[in-house]
This record gives C-alpha cells, structure tokens and sequence, in this order.
C-alpha cells in the first residue's frame, strides 16, 4: 500500500532497534544472554470489535492484548510488528487508531518496527517481543500442589459490559458506564509480570475466561484447583448483579478480563503481595491448587457451585 500512509501513521523514532520501519526487514539486537519472548494476536471486526468502536480504542486494544501476553509470561516489552487490512484509505480512523497505538505502546516501552499493510476486511495482527533472562519465563506448566492461587485486579467487568451491549444483562446506564471501560481499555498487567519473575511458579493472562484460562495452567502442570467463589474480586457495582446467572458467568468464565493469574507457594505470601505493591496493582488470593485433577468452586457454605461454562469458545456456534 502507499508508502506515505505507513510513513505517515506508522513510522515513529525507534531508538531500541538497529533499523525500524522501511527496509525490507526490521533489525533487531536483544540483550545478550537475554531470551526472546514472541506473541502474536489477531483482531478481527465483527468479532473482536465492532464498526461503531472508536479507531482509538481499537488501537488501544489491539497492542493491549497483545501486551498482556507478554506479562502473563513475565517478558519485558521490546518491539512490536502491526499487519492491518483496511477497507479504504482513511485518513481520519488511520490517525486515531495510531494515536491510541502509540499512547499503549509508550507507556510499556514496545517500539514498532515493522508491518503490512493492505487492502480488505478491517484485520488487525500485531506480534510483540520481549526479553526475559533465561529460566525465569512464567510457564503454564509449573503451578505445584498446595500453590496459592492469585489474581490481579478485578474480574467480570469486561464481559459484564459485552453481556449488556448485546443485550443479555440488563443494566442501569449509570453502573454499565463503570464496566464498560474495562472492554474497550483494558490495561495489560506488564509491571506485575514482571515483578513476578522468580516468585511465580506458573502464570496465564485471562483472555478467555477465569476457568478456561486457570483450567490452561491445571491441565499443562497435572494438577488441580480449589476456587472460593467468594474471594473472587469484583467492581461493587458487579457484586449487584450476581444474583443473575448471567454475572455470575462474566465473574467465573467471562472473557477478555487481562488479568494475571497465578500461581505462588503460600510461603511466599509476603513477597507476593510486596510485588504487586511494587507494580501497583492490586491482587488478590482466590484459591489452592491440587494434587488430584478437577476444578471446583466453592460457594460461601463450602458446598460446590455447579457451573457448566467454563469460557468463551471462539468456534462455538
Ligand atoms: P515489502 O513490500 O517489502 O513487504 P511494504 O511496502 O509492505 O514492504 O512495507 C514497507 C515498510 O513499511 C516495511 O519496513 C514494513 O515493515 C513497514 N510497514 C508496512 N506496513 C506497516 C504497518 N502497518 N506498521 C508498521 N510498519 C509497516
Ligand atoms: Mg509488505
């Protein structure tokens, strides 16, 4: 596609790489001794977003969920590559969505370096890539029995704001303006992933819901896991709504929270809860893992609360 629109909306100073935009490659030096962690993540309208989305937020988004890999495996941010398909040349979505790109982008230090762009349905692939020092990776696989399980910020607000833009949740417009930021900007955990580094035994950002994404860490380290639902944490506002079934759903198998959960030895509470302090964020502790497989969440009485979803299936009906 036209040189001048990649020139004009993508090509920023990029003082962390050799050569950024405009080669036919990107030239990269990572830290020596450092390894590379590499993520890719596509955004598609209709599915992802919708057309009435501001281009800001979509631009926002799009590097946020992307980032929110790179936390959930404890890499430091480094460089980011952008392929867009785009219906048409225009001037006005292209600026915002850059703006709300770069504004992501800044604030975590990702540079971007390189990409495609071309003409067709509104797609959006970014892939990033981070440093990590060798073994210190957050893997899905190390979650040990008798680990405490945590999590960071809040859960449910995303899917809660879905469920009411669709139509499934009715909502005060008063309380669905105090969810609906948490699923047009959510706010990738970069910070506590990496103050985690070494004190977690296992991590995963929740894209696709709680038990999905925690069933990931129990099915790759065999083990199992204890929730009480009680300790799960929420915005107030979703607490007025767990008597429906519907919230109760968003809170335990909702998607696109990007929060981090993990896993820690309960030995290590302090030094846990003084990592987050360091990332300011709050986190909070929601249950144990297991020697024996299976997943349950414990009502407040102690008794298992039955649920039959355990997240978003992207090829679901
Ligand atoms: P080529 O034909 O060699 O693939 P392109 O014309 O596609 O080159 O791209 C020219 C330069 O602009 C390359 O450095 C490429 O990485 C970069 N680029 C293209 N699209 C984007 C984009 N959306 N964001 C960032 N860089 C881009
Ligand atoms: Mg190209």
């Amino acid at each position: 596609m036209e040189f001048s629109l990649i020139a004009k909306h993508f090509t920023r100073a990029t003082p962390g790489a050799v050569l950024g935009v405009g080669d036919d490659c990107a030239l990269l030096a990572p830290t020596p001794g450092m390894q590379l962690a590499v993520s890719s993540d596509m955004l598609l309208e209709g599915r992802h977003f919708s057309p009435q989305d501001s281009p800001a937020g979509i631009g926002h988004k799009s590097l946020a969920v992307n980032l929110s890999d790179l936390a959930a495996m404890g890499a430091t941010p480094r460089w980011a590559t952008l392929a867009i398909a785009l219906p048409e040349e225009n001037d006005a979505w292209l600026t915002a969505f850059a703006r709300g790109f770069f504004r992501m982008a800044d604030q975590h230090g990702i540079e971007l370096v390189g990409g495609d762009t071309t003409r067709g349905a509104l797609t959006l692939s970014i892939t990033v890539m981070g440093e990590i020092p060798p073994g210190q990776a957050l893997r899905r696989d190390g979650a040990q029995a008798g680990d405490d399980i945590w999590v960071s910020g809040v859960l449910g607000s995303a899917a809660m704001a879905l469920a009411y833009r669709q139509g499934r949740l009715l909502m005060d417009q008063i309380d669905a303006a105090k969810v609906l930021p948490a699923l047009y900007l959510p706010t990738p955990r970069v910070a506590l992933g990496i103050a985690l580094r070494g004190l977690a035994h296992s991590a995963i950002d929740i894209s696709d819901g709680l038990l999905a994404d925690l069933g990931h860490i129990l099915e790759r380290s065999g083990k199992g896991a204890h929730l009480a639902f009680n300790a799960l944490p929420t915005l107030p506002v979703v607490q007025t709504y767990l008597h429906e079934t519907v919230a109760r759903e968003c809170v335990l198998a909702g998607g696109d929270d990007y929060e981090l959960c993990f896993t820690a030895p309960a030995g290590r509470r302090d030094a846990i809860l003084a990592a987050a302090a360091s990332a300011n964020v709050s986190i909070s502790r929601i249950g144990q893992i297991t020697a024996e497989p299976g997943l349950s969440v414990l009502a407040a009485d102690g008794q298992p609360l039955p649920y039959d979803k355990t997240g978003y299936d992207h090829f679901a009906a």
